[in-house]
């Protein structure tokens, strides 16, 4: 991977639309910079080993390699990755799962953590600013983590506000992130550089399908809704096949189909569903509002939602069996979606782009 700069990234990611916003090429060097979700490199550094090419989640990126570094081993479960459980889950307190998206846990867990000083510090997204737009924010409280309950389907480049809470000397952080975040922040870990990266101590990795780009999905909503007027969006489980967005005023419905046309180029390409390289990952449990699915992947996030659950923060409960393998499905099905669109890109089916993968993966998605 060395030996790549700014001019690189903005060859391979940048120009190719492969930018995912995820924020970790920006606030390390003055020549990157973000607007809303949009990143640009300002001027080439000409440098040669540049942080922003390493630490990009589009630039290559092994798989293997990262497993050995994030879980001391490779996996065996080539859908879901890594992981030591899976379970249904929710927040007990009544009102974080009032204010939240799902079941809670995210916030509750985010709460406790700042709480019991597990972390001192939080990196979140406030989904809603009246202008669509998510907000990344660093947070020290634990009542300001439930300000940041609820989804935003635009992405937020969180890791640029995770490196400049890195330059204020803000150390022993939590993370939230989509799975492109949370891939880009283990590079970051894995990688010789300095980076803020390595004083994050817990990372809550979102399940992800897509994300839409600000501008068009945001023009889309302006001539519908008055965006100020938003308190949440959501999109329930197939086959509804639509998006509800809540406002004051009541719920709108839009079919999917008219909002797909704005989900981000770099999604096509994506081969994580369920944020495989995060400590603890989170989504929805289909059908049931109220309740969300946890996997527990690494030692330190068992630690932590043994901790969690012994101390009345969360319930749990078995994931059935058939739920379960929809969700492998699910994931495989994004995986091979991601590869098909990779070769169809380069027109070379062993050129798969970023991928890195090993010869037993190829096999099953290739
Ligand atoms: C872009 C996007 C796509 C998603 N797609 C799916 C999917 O296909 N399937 C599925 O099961 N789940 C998906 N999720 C996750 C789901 O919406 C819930 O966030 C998750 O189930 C946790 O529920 P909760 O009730 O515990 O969340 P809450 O307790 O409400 O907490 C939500 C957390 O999400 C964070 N957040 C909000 N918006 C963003 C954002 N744009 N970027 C990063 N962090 C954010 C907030 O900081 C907050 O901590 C998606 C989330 C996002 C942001
Ligand atoms: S994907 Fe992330 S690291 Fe790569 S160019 Fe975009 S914002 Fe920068
Ligand atoms: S689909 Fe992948 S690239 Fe797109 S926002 Fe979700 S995690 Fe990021």
């Amino acid at each position: 991977m060395a030996g790549k700069g700014s001019a690189d990234l903005e060859q391979e990611v940048l120009s190719q639309g492969l930018c995912t916003s995820c924020g970790a090429c920006v606030n390390i060097c003055p020549y990157i910079k973000v607007v809303r979700d949009k990143v640009a490199v300002i001027e080439p550094c000409g440098l040669t080993e540049g942080k922003c090419y390493d630490f990009c989640p589009r630039t290559p990126t092994d798989i293997a390699a990262l497993d050995k570094s994030v879980f001391g081993k490779t996996r065996s479960d080539f859908s879901l990755g890594p992981y030591i459980s899976i379970e249904m889950a929710q927040a007990k307190n009544s009102e974080v799962r009032c204010r939240a998206q799902y079941g809670g846990v995210v916030s509750a867990l985010m709460k406790y953590a700042l709480d019991t000083g597990e972390i001192k510090n939080a990196v979140l997204t406030r989904p809603f600013d009246g202008a669509m737009m998510p907000a990344s924010v660093v947070v020290d409280e634990s009542s300001q983590s439930l300000e940041c309950a609820g989804s935003n389907y635009i992405s937020s480049a969180t890791l640029a506000k995770m490196n400049e809470a890195a330059k204020q000397g803000k150390d022993s952080i939590g993370l939230v992130g989509i799975p492109c975040q949370v891939l880009a922040l283990r590079k970051m870990q894995a990688a010789k550089h300095e980076t803020g990266a390595k004083g994050v101590k817990l990372v809550i990795g979102l399940f992800c399908t897509w994300a839409l780009s600000y501008k068009g999905f945001s023009e889309f909503l302006r001539g519908k809704v008055d965006l100020s007027q938003v308190k949440r969006i959501d999109i329930p489980p197939p086959p509804a096949n639509i998006m509800v967005v809540e406002t004051a005023a009541g719920d709108i419905r839009f079919s999917l189909d008219e909002v797909r046309k704005f989900i981000k180029p770099a999604c096509g390409v994506c081969y994580d569903m369920t944020s495989e390289f995060a400590d603890i990952s989170v989504g929805m449990v289909e059908g049931i509002e109220d309740w969300n699915t946890l996997i527990v992947r690494t030692p330190q996030g068992k630690r932590f939602i043994d901790k969690a659950k012994k101390a009345g923060i969360i319930n749990t409960k078995p994931l059935e069996k058939t739920r379960l393998e929809h969700l492998k499905e699910a994931s495989s099905l994004k995986k091979k979606r991601a590869v098909d669109a990779i070769q169809k890109k380069t027109n070379d089916k062993k050129n798969l782009l970023y991928l890195r993968l090993s010869a037993q993966e190829k096999k099953k998605f290739l």
